[in-house]
Parts: structure tokens; C-alpha cells; sequence
């Protein structure tokens, strides 16, 4: 039988250094996968011209799998944002961002365990603006919800949810005021939760589940929620585990799946050898379960938890001093 290719998109800034320590422990663990590397972003600009060159777009199609570093996109000149072109292209309809409380961490929390199901190709990030008058003093921007949309995303939340043996789906949305967008999201998810008689349906409004997910964490299991929503609540969640270097996410359609991290290419400490590499490690340990490999998924995911509960060469952003490689070298000799 062949084996499997992934297709791996170093990216900017920390990316090649966290995608590299994410390689090293999977092929530590005995994951037994061929890699395609594929330029995106930046190095892509300076490299070949274009920030999504055609020549990554179809090892993407290809490989199906992709395991993907941070990508910057340049502000101003026109470029729309790489990682909403990638989703849209590939329909990747479901951004599924877990967050996990790790003994160790210096986080406010212990026993955390959400995961934020966000609509990842419709609603605020539609794409669809423009400026309303020509001196730039008005602009305005389309949020676009529709019902397959709502429907497909709620329904995954709901699988997930059942096939993870989870109680609850929180359904977050603003739809006393958006009443059309936010009002269907919210119609549709409750169809879709009448489905699911077995797991309970709660329906928040977005500036509650602020309050309620920093007061009452413990109140939370799985979220389903719009794009923007989403992005600003999976962040929020990441800072109830220890931060962005904590937390990953995976982007599911039908055809294609990209994992990476939530956090950005932190420009601020890029070639400095001290990024944490938890989150595109527990990035590819979604993967793995993606790909049914669950054994070797829970075994990087116990030696990352014993590496941080040791706390001897966790990074700065955990409160200790140790080195991306270092941190990298003391997942293996767990494994
Ligand atoms: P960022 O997430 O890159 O950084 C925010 C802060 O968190 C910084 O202080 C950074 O040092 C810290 N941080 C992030 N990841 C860390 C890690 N693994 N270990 C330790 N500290 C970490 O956000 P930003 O600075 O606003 O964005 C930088 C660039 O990243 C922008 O160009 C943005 O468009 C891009 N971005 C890309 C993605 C993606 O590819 N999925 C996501 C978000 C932002």
C-alpha cells in the first residue's frame, strides 16, 4: 500500500521552525508519511511572484492533507487574505479549534476542554465590500449566511459532538440584533439540534458567551458559531489554556483538510528560536485523528502533556526559558 502524503506549507515568520519541530515528533512517533513541501505567503511572494502560487494549490488538491505553518498577508496593496482564499477555495466549510488545559501552563484555568466550531467561509468574511463614496469616508462590508451554509456547519458541530460523546452545543449568535443573518444561523441550528434530541442545545448571544466563557468556562463544551464570531471566540479560548502557542485548529470540507495553528507568524519573534511549537504539534495530532491514526495521536498528545507538566524545557510564553529545538528534543525523548 502507498503511504500517505501530506503536504506541509512551512509558511513566515515562526513557520518553518514550528512546522519543522511538528515534523521531527511525528516522524519520531513512528508516523510513517511521505511530504511534499509547498511554498505559501511571503516566501512565496519572494520566491515565485504570487503569495498562493498555482503549484501549491495542487499539491493541496492532491495530498488531500495539508499541515500548514502561519501565512502573512502584506496589508494594503490589494492582496486578500491568503488563509480565506485557501478556505474558500478548497470549501474547507469547518474550522474546528480545541483547546485543552494542560497542567503547567500559567493559565487561570485547570480542566478546560471546549472546542469552537466556527463557520469558516461565509458571514463577515464573505469578501464581499467596498468603499461607499470616493473621499474613503464611508465604506461598508456583506455579511452573507445562507442556509446550506448554516445547516452543514451546524450539522458537523452536532456529529462532532455525538461522536466525541459530548452533552452540549452551544449555539452563539447575535440574532437580536442581525436579525437576518444571525436570525437564519440561529433558525437553522435549531432545526438542526431538534435532530439531536440526545445532546443538549443552548443558544447564546455572542456578548454573553464573552462573559460567561472568562466567568464560567466549566459551563462550556462544544461552541458552533459564524465566521467572525468564531475567530474572536476561539482566541478568547486560547487565552483560557495559556495562549495562542496552545492552541490548533483543523479546516475540514468535503475533499480537503488543513491543519495549523490559530496564532499568527508573530513577526515579533521570528528567527528567534523561542516560539512554542504546541499548537502546530497539537495541530497535527488533530490531523492524525483525521486520518484515523489515534493511537499515535494520543501518544504525542501524552508526551507534550508530560513535557509541559515537567516544566523544565517549556518557552518563554509557558514561563520558562527553554528554545523551540529544545522543547522539540524533550517531546521525543517522551514519546
Ligand atoms: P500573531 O498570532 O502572529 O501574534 C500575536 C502575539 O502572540 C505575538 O506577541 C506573538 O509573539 C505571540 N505568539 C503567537 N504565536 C506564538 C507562539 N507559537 N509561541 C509564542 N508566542 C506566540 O498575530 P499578529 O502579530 O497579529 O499577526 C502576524 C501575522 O500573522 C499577520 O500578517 C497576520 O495576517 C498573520 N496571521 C496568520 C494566521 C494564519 O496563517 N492562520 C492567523 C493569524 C494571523
Amino acid at each position: 500500500m502507498s503511504k500517505t502524503r501530506i503536504t506541509v506549507i512551512p509558511g513566515d515568520g515562526i513557520g518553518p521552525s514550528i512546522i519543522d519541530s511538528a515534523i521531527q515528533i511525528l516522524q519520531h512517533a513512528g508516523c510513517d508519511f511521505d511530504y511534499d513541501y509547498a511554498d505559501a505567503g511571503l516566501v512565496a511572494l519572494e520566491k515565485h511572484g504570487e503569495l498562493l502560487p498555482q503549484a501549491t494549490l495542487d499539491l493541496i488538491e492532491r495530498n488531500k492533507v495539508s499541515l500548514k505553518g502561519p501565512l502573512t498577508t502584506p496589508v494594503g496593496g490589494g492582496f486578500t487574505s491568503i488563509n480565506v482564499s485557501l478556505r474558500k477555495k478548497f470549501n474547507l466549510y469547518a474550522n474546528v479549534r480545541p483547546v485543552i488545559s494542560f497542567n503547567g501552563t500559567k493559565s487561570r484555568y485547570e480542566n478546560i476542554d471546549i472546542i469552537t466550531v466556527r463557520e469558516n467561509t461565509e458571514g463577515m468574511y464573505s469578501g464581499a465590500g467596498q468603499k461607499r463614496s470616493d473621499d474613503n469616508n464611508s465604506a461598508e462590508a456583506m455579511s452573507i449566511i445562507t442556509r446550506e451554509g448554516a445547516e452543514r456547519i451546524a450539522t458537523f458541530a452536532f456529529e462532532l459532538a455525538k461522536n466525541e460523546g459530548r452533552k452540549k452545543v452551544t449555539v452563539v449568535h447575535k440574532a437580536n440584533i442581525l436579525k437576518s443573518t444571525s436570525g437564519l444561523f440561529l433558525e437553522v441550528a435549531r432545526q438542526v439540534a431538534a435532530r439531536y434530541p440526545e445532546i443538549q442545545c443552548e443558544e447564546m448571544i455572542v456578548d454573553a458567551a464573552c462573559m460567561n466563557l472568562v466567568m464560567y468556562p466549566e459551563r462550556f463544551d462544544v461552541m458552533v458559531t459564524t465566521n467572525l464570531f468564531g475567530d474572536i471566540l476561539s482566541d478568547l479560548c486560547a487565552g483560557l489554556v495559556g495562549g495562542l502557542g496552545m492552541a490548533p485548529g483543523a479546516n475540514i470540507g468535503s475533499g480537503a483538510a488543513i491543519f495549523e495553528a490559530v496564532h499568527g507568524s508573530a513577526p515579533d519573534i521570528a528567527g528567534k528560536n523561542i516560539a512554542n511549537p504546541t499548537s502546530v504539534i497539537l495541530a497535527s495530532v488533530q490531523m492524525l485523528e483525521y486520518l484515523g491514526m489515534q493511537e499515535k495521536a494520543e501518544r504525542i498528545l501524552g508526551a507534550v502533556r508530560a513535557t509541559i507538566e515537567a516544566g523544565e524545557h517549556v518557552t518563554r510564553d509557558l514561563g520558562g526559558s527553554a528554545s523551540t529545538d529544545e522543547f522539540t528534543q524533550a517531546v521525543i525523548a517522551r514519546l
